[in-house]
């Protein structure tokens, strides 16, 4: 038999140097850099104007079509593959229970976040429909291209959840619901729920309760930063971006009076350099008011602003990836965990044989989101990849298997005691 030894105490005799930390000051983002004007807000593909047809895969070779929501939605590959609209196959996952759609338009997000590659300081060298998201491309589709293969699959779908994606620019409210309702037209909601993956920036308490009126299931939110400072860092000021903590919060809040228990939540990512226990304080908040967090380790996409800095060290991920399952799903509350003077994780809050039923278990690594239909903890937004290459999954996009958990256990750092 054997039992992960857990607590501050039991793990006191690992060594301090075993466990990582990532402080705020090594997260610092580049400055953006100015972009020409004639690069600005889309102004090449405008005038271009070259009309879309049917579905634009991305090409950073090519002139990016004029494409605009709600006509057109991009969607992940993995959606995309599920969907038939693209061949290929996903490593180790057979399909994607989630379609993610993200609104498009050829002047972009107006918003400039630090890890993101569809940040506005990319207008210069790549069309927005040409930039990579949360490492991968993202096709184009005709929205209604969308709506008619879904609906024709009916009851055999293979998605339990559809998403929208909302950007940061002035026609994103209206278009979310211009999409919203092109979907319910065709589509049950209760057969397919709807996730609305808001931003707070343009949105007022009537446009969250416009949403929940017109049948969307779930409310989040993209904190993504664990603390303020580390949001006007990466999504405020420090990266001339508008967003603030206070309205982000402002609509969470809504979020949770108009959407109710279970039905609203927020992203996070982790490692951006926040400690353990502040990211790990603010799910529970999450939790004591009725929602949900969904984690992604931070991994430095390819013309982000973030790009030069390392991917979230696998041990923090796996110690907080576990830990905010505990406080999500397994009752365990933040003052029950255990930490270091460093803020670390070092004690999970659950006797040794209930902590082991859990990691055995293995969906605590798996890719947290809104739920599918299979169980309450195991989302259907698995976004195969999207915070780790394959060779070192960070987020596990389907059941972890021996040999992974293995490695979880590795990567734990936990002292192991057989018996
Ligand atoms: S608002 Fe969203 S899409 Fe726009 S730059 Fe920020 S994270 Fe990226």
């Amino acid at each position: 038999m054997s039992c992960l030894n857990q607590g501050a105490e039991a793990a006191a005799d690992t060594a301090d140097e075993a466990r990582s930390l990532v402080s705020f000051g090594s997260m610092q983002p580049r400055a953006p850099a100015a972009t020409p004007a004639a690069a600005r807000n889309g102004k090449r593909v405008k005038e271009a104007a070259v009309p879309p047809q049917g579905v634009y895969l991305p090409n950073n070779n090519v002139l990016t079509p004029q494409m605009r929501s709600p006509e057109y939605v991009q969607m992940s590959n993995a959606a995309a593959i599920t969907l038939g609209i693209m061949p290929g196959r996903m490593h180790r996952c057979a399909c994607t229970r989630c379609l993610n759609l993200l609104l498009t338009y050829p002047e972009g997000c107006r918003a400039n976040c630090a890890y993101c590659g569809l940040a506005r300081h990319r207008e210069a060298d790549r069309d927005y429909a040409d930039r990579n998201f949360i490492r991968v491309d993202w096709p184009a589709v005709p929205m209604a291209e969308i709506v008619e293969r879904v609906a024709r699959d009916g009851i055999d779908s293979p998605f339990h959840r559809m998403c929208i994606s909302m950007i940061t620019h002035p026609q994103s409210d209206a278009d979310t619901v211009s999409l919203l309702k092109a979907w319910t037209a065709r589509i049950d909601p209760s057969t397919i729920p709807v996730s609305i993956l808001s931003n707070p920036t343009t949105m007022e308490r009537a446009d969250v309760q416009r949403l929940r009126d017109l049948g969307a299931d779930i409310f989040t939110v993209a904190l993504d930063a664990a603390t303020p400072e580390i949001f006007d860092r990466t999504r405020g000021k420090g990266v001339q971006s508008p967003h603030k903590w206070q309205q982000y919060w402002e609509v969470l809040l809504h979020a949770r009076d108009i959407f109710g228990p279970r039905k609203f939540g927020a992203h996070i990512i982790v490692g951006m350099g926040e400690t353990e226990h502040e990211l790990l304080a603010l799910v529970q908040q999450l939790v004591d008011l009725g929602g949900h967090s969904h984690l992604f380790s931070f991994f430095p996409e390819r013309g982000s602003l973030m790009d030069h800095l390392p991917a979230t060290p696998r041990d923090q991920w796996r110690r907080v990836q576990l830990a905010r399952y505990l406080i999500d799903y397994a009752g365990v509350r933040l003052d029950q965990l255990g930490f270091d003077a460093a803020g670390r994780v070092v004690g999970f809050g659950l006797a040794a044989a209930e902590l082991e039923r859990i990691v055995v278990e293995g969906v605590a690594f798996r890719t947290s989101g809104c739920p599918g239909k299979f169980r309450d903890d195991v989302s259907a937004c698995d976004r195969p990849y999207g915070d780790s290459p394959p060779s070192d999954i960070a987020s596990y996009p389907f059941q972890p298997g021996k040999q992974d958990l293995r490695k979880i256990r590795r990567q734990l750092k936990i002292p192991v005691v057989r018996g």
